[in-house]
């Protein structure tokens, strides 16, 4: 078992975990760009038939679209109130090939290593307390030469101020507290840890919003949130 986990993380997405799939409400920004992710991912790998591991997968948004593309999907989180919530709603969907499982991904690599296509791991690695810990148990379960998508929220002035002071306090995008400054990750430190757990950068796209047309794209601008993706070195 691992210590690396906050508690009070946990304890905070669990406690709105009925309001997961509330496409308006307090989630309603995961789900804005659940599409764009997913397009993101189908630009590096196929995924119709191919085994995935979905990493701090919250109430199923990318986890559920993952097997609904084709994918056997597996998604892992320590919130057990929010793994319910996913497994809930696979059932009120008939999606058939996805299954939860509360575990920690340092446990599920040493149960299963090398044993996934792919692996996504999105806007998790700023709850945790040691996100090279996680980053290493993502390349851990990935087979070789497949691939590993993170995204995560860098750490600038700029992304204080949107992520945390628009999106909570001045525009109510995510609800207060949702995010920790000091917690966010920079683009280098990302890929600097990810190449030490033996994986190699081939792609990162910032996640832009447009307040004033309430839409988020993909474009280059990786100045606030960001997906990277990284192939394991065979
Ligand atoms: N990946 C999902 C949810 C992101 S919210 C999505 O993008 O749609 C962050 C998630 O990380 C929550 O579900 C929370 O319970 C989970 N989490 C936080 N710490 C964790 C840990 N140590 N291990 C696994 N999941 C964790």
């Amino acid at each position: 078992m691992t210590d690396n986990v906050y508690a009070h993380e946990i304890q905070k997405f669990g406690s709105m975990a009925e309001l997961w799939w509330d496409k308006q409400g307090e989630f309603w920004t995961l789900h804005a760009i659940n599409p764009l992710r997913l397009k993101y991912i189908q630009q590096f790998t196929d995924i119709n038939g191919k085994r995935v591991v979905d990493v701090g997968c919250g109430g199923g948004i990318l986890t559920e679209a993952l097997a609904q593309s084709g994918a056997n999907a597996l998604g892992i989180d320590l919130s057990g109130d929010l793994v319910d919530v996913a497994e809930l709603h696979a059932l009120e969907t008939k999606t058939e090939t996805v299954n939860y499982q509360k575990i920690a991904v340092e446990k599920l690599a040493e149960e299963q290593p090398e044993s996934f296509d792919f692996v996504t791991c999105m806007e998790m690695l700023e709850h945790v307390p040691d996100p090279g810990s996680i980053i290493s148990a993502c390349a851990k379960l990935v087979k070789p030469d497949g691939m590993v998508f993170f995204s995560t929220l860098n750490r600038k002035p700029k992304s204080f101020l949107l992520a945390i002071v628009a999106a909570e306090y001045v525009l109510h995008m995510v609800p207060k507290g949702t995010h920790e400054f000091k917690t966010f990750i920079k683009p280098h430190e990302l890929c600097q840890t990810a190449r030490t757990a033996g994986l190699e950068l081939q792609g990162m796209i910032g996640i832009e919003y447009n307040p004033i047309a309430k839409r988020f794209s993909l474009g280059k601008n990786i100045d606030v949130n960001y997906i990277a993706v990284f192939k394991k070195q065979a």
